[in-house]
């Protein structure tokens, strides 16, 4: 999209600070809700989200039960307040998309085989949204599943990368640069977004999806660049299980 803002400037900064290979800050909380089976808190950047997980609980009704595997439901709800322009609170067609796509991604890491006509609801909750939700919400959820105590082939994470700057302020069009997790205006203004999850054990893709659109080898930088950004998030994922585990061993103690 075509903007007057300059998303980048000549020293490559952009308009946050931030450099083309740096995330915005992610700070992650494990088990912060007392009913929820399994739970996360997540901020990354301006975007605040909490995951809630109950399961494997027989699933009903009955007709969405399948005999041989367990069925992933997760449900991504951006909140009225989350957006500039408050949202019309339910489901519409874009929160149906996100949910779908996070479920398909879940279900290629959790053991589904193990729980047959069971269902694993995964409620995700966005607080203040800034760009990078579905990230942010399928990353949290990984963390809640765990949390949970589902088991899992890995901890899912997900990142995005984009291009930026195609396009400068007296309408010029330039290279544009590839650039990890994209901010909001940079989302809005920008020229592509790549938002992907992974197992990051064996960096089996679980989501990929693209907005805008990339040549060859900014596709293949801005893969590069993502799949980095999951595994630094990754790290962030297991510290937040280590902090939460190591505090319930102290107070047993
Ligand atoms: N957004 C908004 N209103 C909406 C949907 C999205 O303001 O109804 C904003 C929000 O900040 C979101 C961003 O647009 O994070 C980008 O949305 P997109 O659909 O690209 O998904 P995301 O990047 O959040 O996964």
């Amino acid at each position: 999209m075509k903007s007057d803002i300059e998303l980048i400037d000549a020293n490559g900064k952009r308009l946050d600070g931030r450099t083309n290979d740096q995330l915005r800050d992610v700070k992650i909380e494990a088990g912060v809700l007392h009913r929820a089976d399994g739970s996360c808190y997540l901020e990354w950047g301006g975007n605040k989200v909490v995951v809630a997980v109950y399961g494997p609980r027989e699933a009903i009704p009955r007709h969405t039960q399948d005999p041989l595997r367990a069925i992933v439901n997760a449900r991504y709800n951006m909140a009225a307040f989350s957006v500039d322009d408050r949202k019309r609170p339910g489901p519409d067609r874009r929160s149906r998309e996100i949910s779908k796509v996070i479920s398909e991604a879940l279900e290629k890491v959790v053991l589904i085989d193990l729980y047959p006509r069971a269902a694993i609801d995964v409620n995700i909750e966005i607080l203040d949204a800034e760009a990078g939700t579905r990230c942010a919400g399928l990353t949290a959820a990984g963390v809640a599943l765990a949390d949970a105590g589902i088991p899992m082939k890995d901890i899912p994470v997900g990142c995005a990368a984009g291009k930026i700057g195609a396009e400068t302020k007296d309408g010029k069009v330039s290279g544009g640069h590839v650039v990890l997790d994209l901010g909001k205006e940079e989302d809005n203004f920008g020229d592509a977004d790549l938002p992907i999850a992974i197992s990051p054990r064996t960096d089996e893709i679980l989501l990929l999806q693209m907005d805008g659109h990339l040549t060859v080898e900014e596709f293949n930088k801005a893969m590069e660049l993502a799949m980095k950004g999951c595994h630094d998030v990754s790290k962030l994922q297991k510290d937040a299980l280590i902090n939460k585990y190591a505090a319930d061993v102290e107070e047993v103690e």
